[in-house]
């Protein structure tokens, strides 16, 4: 097989404030694909950039602080924070030339090691320390707990080590969707993400029949309150495949929106609302207007 499985994953960053989460995401995902989205956020899993391989696509995902003053770090608070990092592929744990032994965060360490996601323990600002104390460090943790998948020192700063950092997040990828197009800039990047779990539920319901000739577009997408309210397209290219997609009394439409629904609702952390449409646009894919508005290039 000369062609590679494509893979794709969400990834968070976790870490204590000014250990340099943001400078690491800033490098690890490249001024140019770098995804700022201006509207105010309320879903839980906010993305904050995306970073292209050759054959995999990182989403960096800015999950709620377990991190927070320990004053505020409430039951709830931390629940959410776990259920998000539960939710995502991999972890980033941050901790920088300050680390030492009297100040480990065994709190938040103690909850990590208990959820099945793969955490990676991130040694940044290593252009500050000798290679002794980098052995320290590492050894250090290493001795407390033993459920890091891997320890990486790196600088953010001058870059060092970091390819070595984007190649393990990509060996520890699973094969997944490409969920935004290359080179991508966006402030919706919610949408493209909705579309994506609703073309994923439309062609597992629909077996093989259509899958090609299914395009999903996002009309809107809004927080009324804790709701997110979304209106979505799926648009075919015959009366034959809308039929399909409908299925008999609208029961097929309904399973796709339901199964959809719910897997946005795991997505995000937030109830949603789905309104689902099925519309034809006559042999689309020979289209170039309606393969640019439906997202492709
Ligand atoms: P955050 O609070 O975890 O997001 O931390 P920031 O990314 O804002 O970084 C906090 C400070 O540490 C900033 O002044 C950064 O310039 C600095 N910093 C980040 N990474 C490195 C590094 O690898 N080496 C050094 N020397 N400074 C760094
Ligand atoms: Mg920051």
């Amino acid at each position: 097989m000369e062609e590679k499985v494509y893979k794709s994953g969400f990834i968070s960053i976790i870490g204590r404030p000014n250990v340099g989460k943001s400078e690491l995401l800033n490098k690890l995902v490249g001024r140019k694909l770098s995804i700022i989205s201006e509207k105010p956020q309320t879903t839980r899993n906010k993305i904050i950039g995306i970073r292209n391989l050759t054959n995999s696509q990182m989403i960096f995902l800015d999950t709620p602080g377990i991190h927070m003053a320990r004053s505020k770090l409430n039951r709830s608070m931390t629940k959410i924070a776990l259920a998000s990092y539960q939710e995502v592929d991999i972890i980033l744990f941050v901790i920088d030339d300050k680390a030492e032994a009297g100040d480990i965060d065994r709190d938040v360490l103690k909850r990590l090691e208990k959820i099945d996601t793969p955490v990676f323990l991130v040694l940044n600002k290593i252009d500050l320390l000798g290679k002794k104390d980098i052995s320290s460090i590492i050894s250090l943790y290493k001795e407390i707990f033993s459920f890091f998948r891997d320890i990486i020192p790196v600088s953010a700063l001058t870059g060092e080590n970091l390819e070595r950092l984007l190649k393990k997040i990509d060996e520890n990828l699973a094969p997944g969707p490409q969920y935004f197009p290359d080179d991508m800039l966006t402030d919706r990047p919610e949408s493209f993400i909705v579309a994506e779990l609703i073309r994923e539920k439309v062609i597992s319901s629909t077996k093989q029949e259509i899958p090609y000739a299914v395009a999903i577009i996002v009309e809107s997408l809004e927080m009324k309150g804790e709701m997110m309210v979304i209106e979505s397209v799926i648009f075919v290219e015959k009366e034959s495949q809308k039929g399909i997609i409908i299925g008999k009394g609208g029961k097929m439409l309904k399973k796709i929106g339901k199964d959809a629904r719910e897997e946005i609702e795991r997505f995000f952390g937030n109830r949603v609302y789905l309104n689902l449409w099925v519309k034809v646009r006559k042999d689309w894919r020979k289209d170039d207007k309606s393969l640019k508005e439906f997202g492709y290039h």
